[in-house]
């Protein structure tokens, strides 16, 4: 079993398994099949293709995206792996000519599109080809539950079926619900199989929550403190993306964008562009991300809030697939809350659905966008508040310390609320202020306005608002009218967005939702609780973990010239600069700064066939950055002599 190992070293130069990659493959070697659940960016892939090098036949993967494929072929084809792809970006000639040479075993894998499966060449191939393994990749497209359902892949235990002895079949998704998870098991038909779970926490992952007065300065200071990094800015419109991209290419950033607005052309014209480094910040709108792997991706910034967690969990785990910090920034605004409820409540998506289930969905989606405003507004962790969505028990503390403790005035020590140590909450500064006379006036309040109105006009008449609506009902005569006068209008929204979540107040959900109490309400209005909030200390201003600084290791000169290196190789070979090497890769260049091949193969990422590759380019700059240094050293001495 040690050949699992050996194959890691050389093949794909990585020293060690990540957590979950060794169970799988071990039940995939002794002929089990197996499924694995892991995170985006958890190593999926090696998961099968080392298990496919040993077995002595062919392995078959089945894989939803052309973009993935292509992705993952060029990848294999670096670490001098035989690879091919089979879909429907090949020409006829090009088809004809990869199942020959699949036929005279030239492949030891092949990624195929799920439709290819049944057709009568392909059948006639895989029939008489010895083939040890079927993946499936993606394998949540196989749920009618989840979000990228793909009729096709219901095909895939009928192809199975008609093949004259049934191979090993494994299955990989990063897709965690249980509905998708027992669609899974049961339509693909696996056996007995062995699934592994892996955590859905990325701790290289540092998350964050803005809540600044203009957007835009904002992400303007955020990028120029990433500069030289790649990224994405996620928008919730279009023409959020045309105004941010032109913005950003004023400041001199190369800047790309991508939304369904643009041309098929200009699409992936675009996408390739970032996938090669050529304009390192992609803005988008959620149009794009699907199959894009890029492993190399420093941050992802939303400009806006989405509307549920699970968009926003899948598009920043876009960034740090390669294991490297990453930073996810969400720049939250109010405005935000209104035009998702606004985007939700006016899609048609679906078309035509019947009044009980649309009221259903309707709920559902509400309760969506709730939970995601509360990871906006929460004060605890971010971490544990996303993992607690997710179904899991977020880590305590950092790992090399026990958990929490604090002291609490009573002499006793109680365990401290969950602490990632790697968030903006986490890690920034806040005071605990008693609210109890604030939260009863505004409990008062939604009494006397009978639980009938809404956040603004609650607002107005607390604030003693003139308005010709507050007049035209009377409002200006109520005893609580005016009484919160002195705290500013979106202070006061803030208080009563707060309230809403500690169940202090209730919004119903709908367009025009108005607020009524909340289960907690009685016992403050009876004075039998007091109302405490956690507040930010000042402003929230970024917060600079260590790990979501630009470069945490090596030289980042040497970095930088590593960089352009590998855009320049990306260019000549026409594949994507991640998969030549990651960041983490290069990061390790830039820190120990290897001179010699065998050095070289110490640098994660990289085996032999990269050694062949690309050992003389890399080695090469290195070497050169050296001298260069060295000799402007030696210079600098010399004219310190001459003083
Ligand atoms: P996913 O689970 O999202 O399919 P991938 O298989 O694309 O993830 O892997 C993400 C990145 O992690 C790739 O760059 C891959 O080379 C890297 N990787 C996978 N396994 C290991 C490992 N054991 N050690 C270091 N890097 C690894
Ligand atoms: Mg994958």
């Amino acid at each position: 079993m040690e050949q699992k190992l050996e194959v890691l070293r050389q093949v794909f130069g990585y020293p060690s398994f990540r957590p979950g990659q060794e169970e799988l493959m071990d039940a995939l070697l002794s002929r089990r099949d197996a499924v694995g659940i892991m995170p985006t960016g958890a190593g999926k892939s090696l998961c099968y293709q080392i298990p496919a090098l040993l077995f002595p036949g062919l392995t078959l993967v089945v894989s939803p995206l052309i973009s993935l494929m292509k992705d993952q072929v060029g990848a294999l084809v670096q670490n001098g792996i035989r690879g091919a792809y089979l879909n429907s970006s090949l020409t006829y000639r090009q088809y004809r000519a990869a199942l020959r040479n699949a036929r005279n075993g030239v492949y030891k894998i092949i990624y195929v599109a799920p439709e290819r499966l049944l057709t009568p060449e392909f059948l006639d191939f895989a029939q008489n080809a010895p083939i040890s393994m079927v993946t499936v990749d993606e394998a949540h497209c196989v749920s009618q539950w989840g979000q990228d359902f793909r009729p096709s892949y219901l095909t895939i235990p009928e192809f199975l079926g008609k093949l004259p002895s049934r191979p090993v079949v494994s299955a990989f998704t990063a897709t965690a619900t249980p509905k998708v998870r027992e669609d899974i098991l049961s339509l693909l038909d696996l056996k007995d199989p062995f699934v592994s779970v892996t955590s859905f926490d990325r701790p290289n992952l540092s998350f964050q929550v803005l809540r600044p007065k203009s957007k835009l300065p904002q992400l303007l200071s955020l990028l120029e403190e990433r500069r030289g990094q790649s990224g994405i800015v996620y928008c919730a419109t279009r023409k959020g993306v045309e105004e941010v991209c032109a913005a950003l290419r004023e400041r001199g950033f190369s800047a790309t964008r991508y939304h369904a607005g643009l041309s098929d052309g200009e699409r992936q014209e675009n996408q390739e562009d970032f996938l090669y480094d050529r304009a390192p910040v992609m803005v988008a709108t959620n149009a794009f991300g699907m199959g894009i792997d890029k492993s190399n991706v420093s941050f992802v910034i939303h400009y806006n809030m989405p509307k549920d967690l699970e968009s926003y969990y899948q598009e920043a785990g876009r960034a740090g697939r390669d294991g490297s910090p990453a930073a996810c920034i969400l720049l939250y605004s109010r405005g935000d809350v209104a035009l998702n409820r606004f985007l939700l409540t006016h899609s048609d998506e679906g078309g035509y659905v019947e009044e009980e289930l649309l009221e259903e969905l309707t709920r559902q989606n509400e309760e969506r966008l709730r939970a995601m405003e509360g990871y906006c507004l929460t004060t605890a962790c971010l971490r544990e508040y996303l993992l607690h969505y997710f179904g899991e028990q977020a880590p305590t503390q950092c790992g090399n310390c026990g958990p929490l403790q604090k002291e609490t005035g009573r002499g006793t020590m109680e365990q401290a609320p969950t602490q990632c140590g790697n968030c903006g909450n986490c890690l920034g500064r806040f005071v605990e202020e008693d609210i109890t006379p604030q939260t009863r006036e505004v409990l008062s309040c939604v009494r006397f306005l009978r639980q009938r109105y809404g956040v603004t006009l609650v607002t107005e008449v607390l604030r003693g608002s003139k308005s010709e609506k507050v007049r035209r009902l009377g409002f200006q005569k109520l005893p609580c009218y005016g009484s919160l006068r002195a705290l500013s209008a979106s202070a006061l929204r803030d208080l009563i967005s707060a309230l809403v979540l500690q169940d202090y107040l209730t919004l119903s959900p709908g367009e025009y939702p108005t607020l009524s109490l909340g289960p907690r309400a009685g016992s403050v209005l009876q004075g039998r609780e007091n109302v405490r909030l956690r507040v930010r200390e000042g402003e929230a201003s970024p917060v600079r973990a260590k790990t979501s600084g630009p470069l945490p290791q090596g030289d980042p000169e040497l970095y930088q010239r590593l960089w352009k290196l590998r855009v320049r190789l990306s260019r000549i070979q026409n594949v994507p600069t991640y998969v030549i090497f990651s960041n983490a890769s290069l990061q390790a260049m830039a820190a120990l700064q290897p001179c010699q091949p065998q050095e070289f193969l110490e640098i994660p990422g990289v085996g032999q066939a990269k050694l062949q590759r690309y050992g003389k380019a890399f080695l090469g700059e290195i070497r050169q950055w050296k001298q260069e240094r060295e000799r402007s050293a030696k210079q600098e001495g010399e004219h310190d002599h001459d003083h």
